[in-house]
Formats: structure tokens, C-alpha cells, sequence
């Protein structure tokens, strides 16, 4: 990829690389050498820069701290056996943070600086993406809310960041789910489709009980009536009853997972058939009841395809079969496949840095 602006670097002093353990990564917890950043004031974004990662300065009166003005997205670089880098369909993730943007009242960032941002300070950390199926590097652009004025309104000044964190395989484990009967993820005219900060942070609460009672995530409901099946955890879901896959549609309240719909895509290319329709709570537990629900899973950048081996409703408890040839492990292969350029990219998702 060609870079056309004009991004001011500042050099390390010295690279941390060889403090990393990259067979113990802890996700999330150990950034690269260097982090990118763009200030927006005076009406407009102002010249990017790289720079070492290292703490940022904010006014505590930044009105991000006071109301969760902040939007940030989730994407991963991948390395070839060739020590090429690849980005998968990083177009969609950039569209997707101007409109998580939109949303929160945040001026939008011009492409140019997006994609030439990453393309410029993942080429300085080449060393730090490994090769090998499963490692990645994982990448966290977020815009925050700088300005120091706490009244309720949106801000002048914002920062757009980008930071770099290494990233092994994740294994989740065997994930168990309860379907909400209480709290929401979204509602109706909210911001569930926007990667906003406050979205997760009020998703912690209800994952903690979950968790306390032995459950790894919540399937989300909708707000309204809490029959219908919207998002699993920080994933999109889809079910397999049969061989047809059900998954929700996108609406406000349901977060457009650039993962789902590569799933949507590649089923099609498989032939196997896809509903975007409504789930019922009542739909999958007559499924499972007659043995037709054989699969549940997940779909996310983090962890691709996340299995669900079974799910709570109203205190019953619902398993699903060990299956052979699972469309989970299918669509895990034939996505990474494209991810770690090892398989032909028919619908051009790689973009090569
Ligand atoms: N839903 C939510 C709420 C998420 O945070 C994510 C992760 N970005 C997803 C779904 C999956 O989206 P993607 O496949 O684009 O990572």
C-alpha cells in the first residue's frame, strides 16, 4: 500500500521488543514501540503523528472522562509466511468508527489518515507480527473527547489514537451462555451499532453476575419483549438448526460484525443456507428440545468463531451436540485461510501493507 500523507514520525530510543514473551501474551496488556495520534481542533484534523507509546496528557475536566464521548474499533494484521503483512477489510472498520462517530457527535476522520496511519506504523512494527496461524497484531484506533469544559455538550478537541497490541490464538474455553431475561445491551434509537466506550462499560455489570452463577457470556435479547436472540458477549451469533444458519438482523441495537458478515458471505459460497431473520428464545429452545439446534457460535475479530456448548433461559438449561465437520471449525479455517493469506481472497478482503 501507498502512503500519501504526511505523517510526522518521532523515533524510539530504544525498542522494548526484546522484553516480550510472545509465547505468554496476555490479551491486551503489552503495546509495541510506538503509537499513532491526531489531534482535531480548530475545526479540523490536525497533521498526524507516530510517536513512542507512552502515557497521553487529558485535562481531567475532558469531557470524555465526564461523558463517555469515545468511539473506538477493534481490528488485526496478520503475517504470511513470506513476512508479508495483511489487513482484513479495514475499509469496513474504517467506515465503522465514523459512524460509530456520527453517533456520538464526533467529527469524522478522513480515510487517508486512517488507512495511511496504519499502513505507516505497521511497517515500523514489522518485527513485533509473527508468523504462524493464530499470531496477529491487534489494533485499537479509538477517538476520544479532549476538551477541558465539563458541560454536557459535545467537544472542540479530540484525540485520535491508534495503539499496537501482539496477540496470540485466544481460546475461550468451553463457553456456556445465559440468554438475558432482565438487563439490555442496546435499545431502540440507542447506540448499540456504534462501537461507543460506554456500551461495553455498561455490559460489565450484567457479564459479572453471568459470570458469578458460572456462565462466560450473556446472549443479548431485545429490550422490548426479551424474546428475540440479538448479540452474544462483544459477538455477533448465529445458530445452525439443521443445516440452515440463523443469524439476527443488524438494526440500532445490533453492532454491524465485520466477522458476520464475511460468515454470511462465505456461507453463501458454500452453499449452505443463511436466514437474516428474527431468533426466538422460544424458536431455539423447541430446536435444542428436538435435537435440530446443532450449533451456536459467535463471531468477532478477537477470537473469529467462538463455539457455544450450551445455554440457560428461565432456569433450564440446554445442551448442545458434539458435533463432526462443524460449521464453527468450517468457517474458522476457510476465514483465517484468507486472514494469513494461505487460501485464494475471491472478494479481495486482504489488503496487503
Ligand atoms: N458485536 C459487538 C458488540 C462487538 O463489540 C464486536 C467486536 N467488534 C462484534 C459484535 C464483532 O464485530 P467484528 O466481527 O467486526 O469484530
Amino acid at each position: 500500500m501507498s502512503s500519501s500523507s504526511n505523517i510526522k514520525v518521532t523515533p524510539i530510543q530504544n525498542s522494548k521488543i526484546d522484553s516480550v514473551d510472545f509465547n505468554n501474551l496476555s490479551f491486551g496488556t503489552v503495546f509495541t514501540d510506538y503509537m499513532f495520534e491526531c489531534e482535531y481542533k480548530d475545526g479540523e484534523w490536525q497533521t498526524p503523528e507516530i510517536k513512542p507509546y507512552g502515557n497521553i496528557s487529558v485535562a481531567p475536566s475532558a469531557r470524555v472522562f465526564h461523558y463517555g464521548q469515545a468511539v473506538f474499533e477493534g481490528m488485526k494484521a496478520y503475517k504470511d509466511e513470506n513476512d508479508d503483512i495483511f489487513l482484513f477489510r479495514p475499509e469496513e472498520n474504517f467506515k465503522r468508527i465514523n459512524k460509530s462517530s456520527s453517533r456520538l457527535a464526533i467529527p469524522e476522520f478522513p480515510k487517508e489518515y486512517f488507512m495511511d496511519g496504519l499502513a505507516q506504523l505497521l511497517n515500523l512494527e514489522k518485527d513485533w507480527i509473527k508468523k504462524g496461524k493464530g499470531n496477529s497484531m491487534y489494533i485499537r484506533p479509538f477517538v476520544i473527547a479532549t476538551q477541558p469544559a465539563i458541560s454536557a455538550s459535545p467537544a472542540n478537541e479530540y484525540k485520535f489514537m491508534i495503539i499496537l497490541s501482539p496477540a496470540q490464538a485466544y481460546y475461550a474455553g468451553e463457553v456456556r451462555v445465559l440468554i438475558a431475561e432482565e438487563y439490555s445491551r442496546a435499545a431502540d434509537g440507542g447506540v448499540g451499532f456504534a462501537k461507543a466506550a460506554g456500551n461495553y462499560a455498561a455490559q460489565f455489570y450484567p457479564t459479572k453476575l453471568a459470570h458469578e452463577k458460572g456462565f462466560q457470556q450473556i446472549i443479548w435479547t431485545d429490550a422490548n419483549t426479551h424474546e428475540y436472540l440479538e448479540e452474544a458477549g462483544t459477538m455477533n451469533v448465529f445458530f445452525r438448526i439443521n443445516d440452515k444458519l440463523v443469524t439476527a438482523p443488524n438494526n440500532d441495537r445490533i453492532l454491524d460484525g465485520i466477522t458476520r458478515k464475511s460468515v454470511i458471505q462465505l456461507a453463501q459460497d458454500n452453499n449452505i443456507e443463511v436466514e437474516v431473520r428474527r431468533v426466538s428464545v422460544a424458536e431455539i429452545k423447541e430446536a435444542a428440545n428436538n435435537n435440530t439446534l446443532l450449533e451456536i457460535f459467535g463471531t468477532g475479530t478477537a477470537t473469529v468463531i467462538n463455539p457455544i456448548i450450551g445455554f440457560s433461559h428461565k432456569g433450564a438449561s440446554y445442551d448442545l451436540p458434539k458435533i463432526e465437520n462443524s460449521y464453527a471449525s468450517l468457517f474458522k479455517e476457510k476465514l483465517t485461510n484468507i486472514q494469513y493469506n494461505l487460501a485464494d481472497d475471491p472478494h479481495n478482503w486482504r489488503l496487503k501493507i
